[in-house]
């Protein structure tokens, strides 16, 4: 089976690891402020705070920047839960923002969505393509909201040549296992606000300071959300393959838009000259004739050795979403999650691979384009 995504784990990788397993420290060492150090000096940002996933750096940001109750935040829909999860479990409410064809909220829509109430506007930067930054960032301060970037698919991106963490006020990145680069586990902030850096570092770390000899302080409530000295050798090692992995899968991406071009059955993301996708995902828009099929063809690419995947259901459409909020419906989100399917694309992946993929997912697709529904 060819998964959609995929780690890439080296010698030199497993060689990092293990030199730290053999060293004094496991967690709390020195490893951690050299992975955040080689985060800011590859995506500009002043400060990087890693933690021990997107989750927890997502509740670490949305806490610093004191979303609090009842407080409204536009997000998209079209994202894993865990974006808009971790405010509302701070009691704040998510205002959803309908998406444009390529997965990313439209920001034409996000000025009519905002109140008095509205506290930030929260982005994903769909399969690696990236949000209209400045676009954002414009409404953001005319509106003087916050702008928050859950950049977990596009560690890697950029747009003019500005890589993606230095955009928006917090941007988020995730390193679970088959996101851009991993450390099984992790996540991180980066923001260039010093006051924010210092509480999320606090929010990782039970809100403790170190005073003299025995004696530490806790000065706020935090957590223990520590990436450890491991994971953080594994990233710091990744981290130096990131241009590699993003250069594989843009050719892996540049083969299948070859391929698809002609193609009348379904659309694909495209990303304009000024952005570089980190190509977390290739994600193909099916017509709608398709969408009674879909399940069918799924089924069989599975079959076929094609492991492709779904993204994503609309958040709102979980059950907790619709028992919390009610029931919402946005036409272009609704439609996409019908349409949409992520076929393989990592840094793992040959071009026979890639042909493969190519090859089998036309056929089955021109099969089943003859075939009607079967209700
Ligand atoms: C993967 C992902 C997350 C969660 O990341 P973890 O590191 O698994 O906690 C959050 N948001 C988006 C958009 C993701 O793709």
């Amino acid at each position: 089976m060819i998964p959609y995504s995929t780690q890439l784990i080296e010698q030199d990788d497993i060689d990092a690891v293990v030199e730290v397993l053999k060293g004094p420290f496991l967690t709390q060492g020195a490893k951690v402020e050299e992975f955040e150090k080689a985060l800011c000096s590859y995506t500009g940002a002043k400060h990087a705070v890693v933690f021990n996933s997107a989750t927890s750096a997502l509740l670490g940001a949305y806490t610093v920047c004191k979303i609090e109750k009842d407080d409204e935040i536009i997000t998209t829909p079209l994202s894993f839960v865990a974006t808009s999860n971790m405010f509302v479990s701070l009691g704040a409410k998510p205002i959803w923002c309908d998406i444009k064809l390529d997965g990313n909220m439209d920001e034409r829509l996000i000025e009519k969505l905002i109140t008095p109430r509205t506290k930030a506007i929260v982005g994903v930067d769909f399969a690696g393509k990236p949000l209209e930054m400045s676009k954002i960032a414009d409404i953001a301060q005319k509106y003087n909201l916050l702008f928050i970037d859950d950049a977990s698919h596009a560690l890697g991106s950029s747009v003019e040549g500005q890589k993606i963490g230095s955009f928006a006020d917090m941007t988020i990145l995730s390193f679970h296992a088959i996101k851009p680069i991993t450390t099984g586990e992790g996540g991180a902030v980066l923001t260039d606000n010093d006051e924010w850096a210092k509480e999320l570092r606090l929010f990782r770390s039970h809100g403790m300071i170190k005073k003299e000899l025995w004696n530490s302080d806790m000065v706020s409530l935090g957590h223990n959300f520590r990436l450890t000295e491991i994971a953080a050798a594994l990233g710091i090692s990744q981290l130096k393959k990131l241009e590699s992995f993003v250069k594989t899968r843009n050719k892996i991406a540049a083969y299948y838009d070859e391929r698809f071009e002609d193609e009348k059955f379904f659309i694909t993301q495209k990303i304009p000259s000024n952005m570089i996708s980190s190509r977390h995902l290739y994600p193909i828009i099916l017509n709608p004739e398709f969408h009674c099929k879909k399940e069918d063809i799924f089924r069989e690419l599975q079959e076929r050795g094609i492991g492709v995947q779904v993204h994503y259901k609309p958040i709102y459409q979980n059950s907790f979403y619709k028992e919390h909020f009610g029931n919402i419906s946005l036409q272009v989100a609704d439609d996409f999650y019908k349409s949409e399917i992520s076929i393989p694309c990592h840094q793992k992946m040959t071009q026979e691979d890639a042909s493969f993929v190519a090859d089998t997912f036309l056929e089955i697709l021109h099969k089943y384009s003859d075939k009607g529904c079967s209700f």
